[in-house]
């Protein structure tokens, strides 16, 4: 049962049903998009290019509860979208703040009971261990098996610096592990 198909469906409830569909718009346009999701996540606004990188920092090839995926969606601000739905999946917000090395505009909605109970969006942490390549061939990182570290150096200089070599690294040039 998708309850929010059944808004005013019959106008002889009157006004009381407008108000209330009225107060429930934004999380029903928000339903519409992401179809019956009836507990989960939906990760909105990745642009299509980034769609298989979140997918793998993610790690959605293991996942396994539903994964829906829509790929190139018309999107009146990004032209072209792409959006992913978890049903019963509830990310930390590790997982999710990882996301921000490719995708840093995407929203997360968080889904009970076929409501938007919460919204979230990416935050770059200030540490990234093993998501990051250092660029430097001669970095430790690279000549060792052991797990990349870099620092975010804020957003104005929009930079990662790598812990062991120094490296600086643009956020528009990072490579993944
Ligand atoms: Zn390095």
């Amino acid at each position: 049962m998708k309850r929010q198909e059944h808004f005013c469906a019959d106008e002889s409830k009157g006004q009381a049903c407008m108000d209330y569909a009225e107060t429930r718009k934004k999380s029903r346009e928000v339903q519409l998009q992401v179809a019956a999701l009836e507990n989960g996540t939906v990760i909105d606004h990745i642009p299509s290019s980034k769609l298989f990188q979140v997918i793998s920092l993610l790690h959605l090839e293991k996942e396994r509860s539903a994964v829906t995926i829509g790929y190139n969606l018309k999107s009146r601000k990004m032209g072209h979208k792409s959006i992913i739905k978890i049903a019963d999946k509830f990310f930390s917000d590790d997982e999710i703040n990882q996301l921000s090395v490719v995708a840093p505009n995407v929203t997360l909605s968080i889904i009970r009971d076929y409501e938007v109970v919460e919204k979230k969006e990416v935050r770059m942490p200030e540490e990234l261990i093993g998501i990051v390549r250092c660029d430097n061939h001669k970095c430790i990182t690279n000549n060792e098996p052991m797990q990349t570290r870099f620092h975010f150096l804020g957003k104005e200089r929009g930079t990662l610096q790598c812990h062991y070599c120094n490296r600086e690294i643009s956020l528009s040039e990072v490579k993944l592990v």
